[in-house]
C-alpha cells in the first residue's frame, strides 16, 4: 500500500520510504516469520483474566488473552499480533492454538473440581470462512471439551456486506445451539453494533474499556453508561463493564445495576496458575 502510494505521488517507490516506513515494514516481516515458528512450537501462551459477578462477588467467567514473547522481536502484544494476522490470515492458526489450549485447561481444571467458563476472543470477520463453526466444534470434540464451558468473544470494526453476514448468522447460531455462549466486546465502539446485537445470538455486551474510564470525567457520560447498563439489561443481555480500574468506577457501576466487571481493580490477566490461588 505505501508503495502504491508512493508511486500515485509520483515518485520512486524505494527512495521515496523513509526510515520509518522501512523500520515498520521490517518489523512487520519478522513478526510474520516469526510467528510461524512460535505458532509450530506452541510458543504462545495465555493469560486469564477474571469477570465478577457485581452482586454475588462470583468469578463467573475467565477471558483468555494471548500472550506472546519471541527471542527475535522480542514482546509482542495482542494489539500488534492480531491485526497483523488477520491480515495474513495467520488469525484462523492463533484462534485454534486458543481453543486447543482452552480446551485443554478446562478439562484440567474440571478433573480438579475447578468448573469455570472460558471465553475466547474472535473478530467476526474469521467467521467469513464458511468452514469455521465446523472447525471449531470439530476441535472442541477432539478436546472433548463441554461447549458449554466456552463463550466467544466477537468484535467489529468494519462493515460486512450482505452475503459474509448470512454466513455468520448460520455459523454463529450453529455453534451457539451446540452450547457455546456469545459475547459482544467493546461494545459502543465497533460497527454497526445495534444492528449485530439483535441479529446475532448474543447473550452479554461488554462495554468497551474507553467508554468505562470516562464514567468518573463527566455527568453526561455517566447518564450514558447508566442508559446503555439499562439498555442492555432490558433486552435480557448480561451487562459486563470492561476496565474498571479504580473503587469509584466500581461503585457507580454498582449504583448503576451492572452485572459483571472485569478489570484491573478486581484482577490483571494471571497465568492459570495464578489464577487458581487467586481464586482460592
Ligand atoms: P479485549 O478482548 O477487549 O480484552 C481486554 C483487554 O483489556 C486486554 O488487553 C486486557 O489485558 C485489558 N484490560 C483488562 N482490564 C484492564 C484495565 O483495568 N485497565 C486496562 N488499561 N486494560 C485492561 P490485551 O490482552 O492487550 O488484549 C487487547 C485486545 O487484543 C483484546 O481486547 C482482544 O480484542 C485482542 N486479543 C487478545 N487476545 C486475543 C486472542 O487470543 N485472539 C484474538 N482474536 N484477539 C485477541
Ligand atoms: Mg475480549
Ligand atoms: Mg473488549
Ligand atoms: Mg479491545
Amino acid at each position: 500500500v505505501t508503495i502504491k502510494k508512493v508511486k500515485e505521488r509520483g515518485g520512486s517507490a524505494i527512495s521515496a520510504l523513509t526510515s520509518d516506513d522501512h523500520e515498520r515494514l521490517n518489523r512487520k516481516s519478522m513478526i510474520e516469520k516469526r510467528l510461524i515458528h512460535a505458532l509450530d512450537r506452541h510458543n504462545l501462551h495465555l493469560m486469564y483474566q477474571p469477570q465478577v459477578n457485581l452482586s454475588t462477588g462470583i468469578v463467573e467467567r475467565v477471558e483468555a488473552l494471548v500472550r506472546w514473547e519471541d527471542s527475535e522481536v522480542g514482546i509482542v502484544t495482542p494489539e500488534e499480533l492480531i491485526p497483523i494476522a488477520e491480515e495474513n490470515g495467520m488469525i484462523h492458526e492463533i484462534g485454534m492454538f486458543v481453543l486447543e489450549t482452552v480446551c485443554a485447561q478446562i478439562k484440567d481444571w474440571n478433573s480438579r473440581g475447578i468448573h469455570m467458563n472460558v471465553s475466547i476472543n474472535s473478530s467476526i470477520r474469521e467467521f467469513r470462512d464458511k468452514d469455521m463453526a465446523k472447525s471449531l466444534l470439530e476441535q472442541i470434540q477432539l478436546n472433548s471439551c463441554d461447549p458449554s464451558a466456552l463463550t466467544i468473544e466477537i468484535t467489529e470494526k468494519f462493515a460486512l456486506e450482505a452475503e459474509a453476514e448470512r454466513s455468520i448468522i448460520k455459523q454463529m447460531k450453529q455453534l451457539n445451539q451446540a452450547g457455546i455462549s456469545f459475547a459482544l466486546d467493546d461494545f459502543g465502539t465497533g460497527y454497526a453494533s445495534f444492528r449485530y446485537m439483535l441479529m446475532l445470538p448474543i447473550s452479554s455486551l461488554k462495554i468497551d474499556r474507553a467508554i468505562i474510564q470516562s464514567i468518573t470525567k463527566q455527568e453526561k457520560m455517566q447518564k450514558m453508561i447508566k442508559g446503555m447498563i439499562q439498555f442492555g439489561k432490558s433486552l435480557d443481555f448480561q451487562v459486563v463493564a470492561e476496565g474498571v480500574e479504580t473503587n469509584e468506577q466500581l461503585e457507580l457501576l454498582r449504583a448503576m445495576n451492572c452485572d459483571m466487571i472485569q478489570g484491573f481493580i478486581t484482577g490483571h490477566p494471571m497465568e492459570a496458575k495464578e489464577l487458581e490461588k487467586w481464586l482460592n
